[in-house]
């Protein structure tokens, strides 16, 4: 089979415990769990196209922006980063709303171990995906807020417990920290208690989210494919975690050539 079209991040879904991808290739929705276990073969063909503006580019931004939408579409603000920065409440947000329709939302504050234990928020709309994307086995939803600001600000008082970042070659790796997610919950929990008062935090109950990868073999070590460098990736695919292929030749960051023009063989 062969398939040409942008490509987006996967959509990730949970089937009980287990993670299932699909890769958008233009309109076309691809299985990839079934493609585990088989040879692919991943074409650049030459052209990127904004997502945004859909003007064709020669360098992605953001993930697959061209440049002016970079700069201009409150997606791709550093406060979707560091959400404890939001500034909507200046005037100042580059798409009010957007804003108001993405930001003024129900968030979650989680913990989650996708190479040992680390904190951090998403939209309540984009769970389990969020945890998925991140190749994470486990997730514990924590508190959830009616916005993102206060969800950052809750973050930025965890991060002084535990982490907020993934170590991604080792969380590729399968190298997983063993850790209790509930037991560092009821740890942390009293460390925000006021806070939690604060911001009119609802306090979740343990039910912790686990996520098997259709994984048949981890990489020992991690060699990152990149179509800017090498147009033409190919190899068997050993398994799918967080937003990367496994191949035997290498991992590849589907997210990170996102609106790409490929062409897929299978
Ligand atoms: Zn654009």
């Amino acid at each position: 089979m062969t398939k040409t079209g942008d490509i987006q991040k996967m959509h990730t879904t949970l089937e009980g415990s287990h993670a299932i991808y699909h890769l958008p290739i233009d309109n076309d929705l691809v299985a990839m769990n079934g493609l585990v276990g088989q040879k692919i073969l991943l074409k650049f063909n030459g052209e990127i196209t904004c997502s945004n503006c859909g003007r064709t580019i020669r360098k992605s931004y953001s993930q697959g922006f061209c440049y002016p939408c970079c700069q201009d579409l409150a997606r791709c603000d550093l406060c979707i980063m560091k959400p404890e920065t939001c500034h909507h409440h200046l005037g100042t947000c580059r798409e009010p709303q957007w804003g108001l329709d993405n930001c003024f939302a129900p968030h979650i504050i989680y913990l989650a171990n996708s190479s040992g234990i680390k904190v951090g928020i998403t939209r309540k709309s984009n769970i389990p995906s969020r945890w998925i994307d991140q190749g994470a086995v486990a997730a514990l939803p924590i508190l959830e807020v009616d916005t993102r600001l206060k969800s950052g600000k809750i973050e930025e008082a965890l991060k002084a417990f535990v982490n907020d970042k993934t170590n991604w070659r080792k969380m590729l790796k399968n190298e997983v920290d063993k850790v209790d997610l509930v037991a560092t919950k009821n740890q942390l929990l009293p460390e925000v208690s006021n806070m939690m008062a604060d911001l009119d935090a609802i306090a979740l109950s343990n039910e912790v989210v686990k996520i098997h990868y259709p994984v048949v073999e981890y990489p020992s070590k991690v060699t990152s494919l990149n179509l800017d460098k090498t147009p033409e990736i190919s190899g068997v695919l050993q398994g799918i975690k967080g937003q990367y292929l496994l191949l035997d030749t290498g991992v590849f960051n589907i997210r990170k050539f996102s609106s790409y023009n490929i062409t897929l063989t299978y």
